[in-house]
């Protein structure tokens, strides 16, 4: 049995209508992540590996909007429950068009869907905790009682959601890879994504190309 094989799952961090082109919070060609995320999926099925997707899933009155806070501008920052806080526009709102997942991804064959930053008074950019660590998602314990220990990762957006993600996992002790073809980045400064990765690697993440992925997905013993 090749155990570094096992325990896989895959992650797709946010690919939501408000991060792709025409959302809210749009990222530069966001949507580019969703067929390729497909790709991934149907690896990952292939293999018998979870599927797990996040979702920023956010209350209307949440104060990381700026509309949410007098004088807040999209794009500056301020603080938040004693922390410092970017300010967004309204985004992800839960049971909107906009926190839907991307309509072309294949969202059915998701074994697990982890919302965040549902509480209105604290960001979360990580699947796993909120920005202040305070309070957790489902994401670690599912993956314990899963016994992964690998997390394949991709999505939305690389310097926010999917770097705090792949922090905290590695923080956490998970063994992570990050795709970072199929990321894509907010960039409210041009290298911002790049600054992100580069910490994303100084962490001990591998980056891999989508192409290892499926190789490696496709030997994985089912
Ligand atoms: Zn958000």
């Amino acid at each position: 049995m090749n155990h570094t094989a096992m325990n896989h799952a895959l992650l797709l961090v946010d690919l939501q209508n408000d991060f792709c082109p025409n959302g809210a919070l749009p990222v530069a060609q966001g949507d580019v992540t969703i067929d390729v995320a497909n790709l991934a999926i149907v690896a990952a099925q292939k293999a018998r590996i979870l599927v797990i997707a996040s979702q920023d899933w956010h209350p209307a009155n949440h104060l990381s909007f700026a509309d949410n806070n007098p004088g807040a501008v999209v794009g500056e920052r301020g603080e938040l429950a004693g922390l410092a806080q970017t300010w967004w526009p309204v985004h992800c709102v839960q049971g909107t068009r906009g926190a839907e997942f991307h309509q072309r991804l294949h969202h059915e064959a998701f074994d697990a869907v982890i919302q965040k930053s549902t509480k209105h008074d604290i960001d979360s950019y990580s699947a796993f905790f909120d920005n202040g660590k305070r309070a957790a998602t489902a994401l670690d314990n599912l993956l314990r009682q899963r016994g992964i220990t690998r997390l394949i990762i991709m999505g939305l957006a690389t310097d926010y959601c999917v770097k705090f993600t792949v922090l905290d996992a590695l923080e956490l002790g998970y063994d992570v890879q990050i795709v970072e073809e199929n990321c894509r980045g907010v960039n409210l400064q041009p290298d911002d994504s790049e600054a992100a990765l580069a910490d994303m690697v100084a962490h001990r993440a591998r980056r891999i190309g989508l192409a290892d992925v499926i190789a490696a997905l496709a030997h994985h013993p089912a």
